[in-house]
């Protein structure tokens, strides 16, 4: 299987969030918790140059939270800070208040030996698509923020929710695209569905992903679908079929259909939760 991207919007969204990362104090990088290396596009780096930086380990929900936390070890020793959140339920969000607040501890006293009082600190989400930022920004921002625009000092046009009296939160996200060095990142990409499916075969991805939980996760499909394991991913995906009553016309079992059904299980967290890389030593 083949990943590519479409470098054509690249250049332009790098050049809007050149222009973005002008305007705030801290970066907050959303990356997918399941693929955490994968998702993340450190083409961002050299641009970020001399900002506090966050990561985020979104949807910390479907992966496997004992790797989750080597993750969040593993970027720290980067000199990141570092949250596990939920965006969707909200679980830790909140908490990115007080990681703000110790990331940006420097300018704060900064401005305070200059008697700069109440410079609220300003912020901006990155992430590539469907790694959760717009949903994250909701449910940070909640409904009690009130937007601010075209005001003294503010760009014109652009949008900051006041999130409390000291963050300002920048309301477009940032737009990170992929960057697939080789083709695991594009494979793991296609697993979490971050790659449009028409790009992908849907029996070829199950089979790569049946063959990775068989490694990792042997127990994940038995157990979700009540199935005995079976000698190879083939047999594996037919017990599938028949548990799931994928048929075909003429009787046989649908693979086609098994394969969209564990492809979206596994993205929805119905088949545990599990993480598809692992920090290197
Ligand atoms: P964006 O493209 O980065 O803005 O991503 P979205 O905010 O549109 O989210 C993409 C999908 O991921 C949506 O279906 C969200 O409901 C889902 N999502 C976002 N955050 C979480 C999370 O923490 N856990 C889970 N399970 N799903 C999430």
């Amino acid at each position: 299987m083949e990943f590519q991207w479409y470098p054509g919007h690249m250049s332009k969204a790098k050049r809007a969030m050149q222009e973005d990362l002008k305007l705030i104090n801290v970066i907050i990088e959303l990356v997918d918790a399941r693929v955490p290396l994968s998702s993340k596009n450190p083409d961002i780096d050299p641009m970020a140059n001399g900002k506090s930086r966050i990561i985020l380990l979104n949807k910390c929900d479907l992966a496997d939270s004992s790797v989750t936390a080597r993750w969040k070890k593993y970027y720290e020793e980067k000199g990141f800070f570092v949250a596990l959140v939920n965006s969707k339920n909200g679980k830790g969000v909140k908490q990115v208040n007080e990681v703000i607040q110790s990331a940006c501890k420097e300018k704060i006293e900064r401005d305070r030996r200059r008697g700069i009082l109440n410079r609220p600190i300003r912020a901006m989400i990155v992430g590539i698509p469907n790694v959760g930022k717009s949903t994250f920004i909701n449910s940070f921002a909640g409904k009690s923020c009130t937007k601010t625009g075209n005001k003294p000092g503010v760009t014109k046009g652009k949008q900051w929710i006041r999130l409390n009296k000291n963050v300002e939160l920048l309301d477009t996200p940032g737009i990170l695209w992929p960057k697939f060095e080789d083709q695991t990142v594009g494979l793991r990409l296609a697993f979490i569905g971050s790659i449009k499916d028409e790009l992908s075969n849907q029996y070829e991805l199950c089979m790569l992903l049946m063959q990775y939980l068989g490694e990792h996760y042997p127990k994940a499909i038995p157990d979700t679908y009540q199935i005995e394991p079976a000698e190879n991913e083939v047999e594996l995906l037919e017990r599938v079929a028949k548990r799931r009553g994928c048929l075909k016309a003429g009787g046989e079992h649908d693979l086609d259909k098994a394969a969209n059904y564990v492809i979206d299980d596994f993205r929805n967290g119905r088949l545990g939760c599990i993480s598809l890389e692992q920090p290197e030593k």
